[in-house]
Parts: structure tokens; sequence; C-alpha cells
């Protein structure tokens, strides 16, 4: 359907490499944007360009740690580069907490400003070297991951769930500043979706028993839940949506 089509369109897809961001790229591709997937594990983003690379537009990869402001900046002119423009930005790379969940009261500050930086801090500089790139396209699309650890609390989300409440509040902002440019920026929140990062939680019996009954769906989240949305949210067919937080969890959030 023409709405939706991103033909000529352009996007970066940090963390497409795997799981969910493997997921928003393959949907973006299907729609028919070119994509560029960026990663640190060139081994990881050399297996996900190969899978995905038939389905059709050009994928290709290029190795980033979004933690890295040069590197963030790099990234972005070598997209510019390979593709002559940037449509579409998706900051999904991002991590747990180093060395596993930790209670605030044993949190190292160190792991703190790890989690900030990758899950928070990234969205912001990246957002920022895209910006100028789409105003001279005549606009531009912002895709942020945050959580439903954006609203909900828990013992062990000290650091990651405020960086992803935070990127809630810096998608808002973004989308206000940045409407007059025409550029939308929206936020998605992955409910337990079935992806490296979740494979211990999942072994967790006692967990799975409590959460699983609350999931409306019947169902654990899979990386392709996330295609329909992020090429919704990357297309014309979301030019009235921004500042948004679209819950993709099964029903997960409202559930009791
Ligand atoms: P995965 O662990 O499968 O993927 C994480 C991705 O992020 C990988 O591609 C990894 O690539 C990349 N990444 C991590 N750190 C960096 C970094 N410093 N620089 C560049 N890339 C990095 O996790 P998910 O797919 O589950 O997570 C994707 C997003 O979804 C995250 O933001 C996560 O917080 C969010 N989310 C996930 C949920 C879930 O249930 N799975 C629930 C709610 C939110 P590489 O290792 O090559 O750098």
């Amino acid at each position: 359907m023409q709405r939706f089509d991103l033909k000529g369109k352009v996007a970066l897809v940090t963390g497409g490499n795997g799981g969910i961001g493997q997921g928003i790229a393959r949907g973006l591709l299907e729609c028919g944007a070119a994509v560029v997937i960026a990663g640190r594990n060139e081994e990881k983003n050399k297996a996900a360009v190969s899978e995905l690379s038939k389905i059709g537009p050009p994928v290709s990869a290029l190795v980033l740690d979004v933690t890295n402001e040069g590197q963030c900046r790099a990234a972005v002119e070598e997209v510019v580069r390979r593709h002559g423009r940037l449509d579409i930005l998706v900051n999904n790379a991002g991590m747990g907490a180093p060395g596993g969940p930790a209670l605030p009261d044993d949190m190292p500050l160190v792991s703190w400003h790890k989690v900030i930086d990758t899950n928070l801090t990234s969205a912001f500089v990246l957002s920022q070297l895209a910006y100028p790139e789409m105003k001279k396209v005549g606009g531009g699309k912002i895709i942020n991951i945050g959580s439903i650890s954006s609203y909900m609390g828990a013992p062990r989300w000290t650091a990651y769930g405020p960086a992803k409440a935070g990127i809630v509040q810096l998608s808002k902002n973004c989308a206000s500043a940045w409407g007059k440019d025409n550029i939308q920026v929206n936020t998605i929140w992955p409910g337990l979706i079935d992806t490296a990062m979740t494979k211990t939680l999942q072994g967790d019996k006692a967990f799975m028993a409590r959460v699983l009954p609350r999931i409306a769906a019947g169902r654990v989240g899979a990386p392709h839940d996330f295609a329909g949305v992020a090429a919704f949210l990357a297309s014309r067919a979301s030019d009235y949506v921004t500042g948004a937080d679209i819950t993709v969890d099964g029903g997960l959030l409202w559930g009791v």
C-alpha cells in the first residue's frame, strides 16, 4: 500500500544486528527502504546482513559503539556517503546492566553511567546528528525504543528504568522542537520479547509463571512483532503521529 511505501528512504537502525532491531530492519526493508544496521559486533553485523539481504532493498552494516560520540558522527556521515541521505533513525541499541540487574543500594556508579549512556544519551547524540540531514531532505522519522519499564518500576531496574523513562521525554521534546521541520519522533515500548537480552529471565520459571498469565496475547513477543509498527512509524502513514508512545507488549502493561 502506497501510504506505507518507503522506497527511496534511507534508515539507520542501531542494534539492528539482532533481536528487536533486526525485526525492525526487516519491516523497513519489506516496505522498500535502504537500511544500514549498526552494532559493535562485526560477526553479528555480517550474519544479519546476510539474512536481511534476502528481502531485496540494499542493506549494509557498520561497526558502531553508540556510547562513542565520534563513532556516532562517523556513522551518520557514512550512511549519507553510502546513500546520499538519511530519512529514518531507529535508536534501538540497548542493554540491561553490566554484570546483571542490580538493586539501587548496590549498583556501582560506573554501571549506572554505562546504562544511561547506552540506552539514553546515545539516542540524544544520534538524533542531534541526524536532525540536519533530515532537514535537508524535508523531514524525517525518529523511532526510539523505550520499554514497559519506561512506566513500571522494579527493584532491579535501577538505571534501566530511568534510561527508558528518559527516552520517552527525549522523544516528546524532540517531537515538539522539530515538528516544524516535518520530523516525527515516537517511542515504541516493547514488553517481554524473546531476544538475547531476556534469555536468562525466560529461564526463570517463577518469573514466567507470574508474568505469562498477564499477557493477553498468551505468549512472549518476537522480533517480527516490531516490523509492522516500525514501518508505520517510518512511513507517511504516521505523519500526524508524533511524541506518541506505542506499547508492543501483547497487553502485558495493563494485564492483571
Ligand atoms: P538484544 O540484546 O538482542 O540486542 C541489543 C542490540 O543492541 C544488539 O544488536 C547489540 O549489538 C546492540 N548494542 C548494545 N550495546 C550497544 C552499543 N554500545 N553500541 C551499539 N550497539 C549496541 O536486545 P533486544 O533486541 O531485546 O533489545 C533491543 C532494544 O529493546 C533495547 O533498547 C532494549 O532495552 C529494548 N527492550 C527489549 C525488551 C525485551 O524484552 N527484549 C523489553 C523492553 C525493551 P552489538 O552487541 O553488536 O553491539
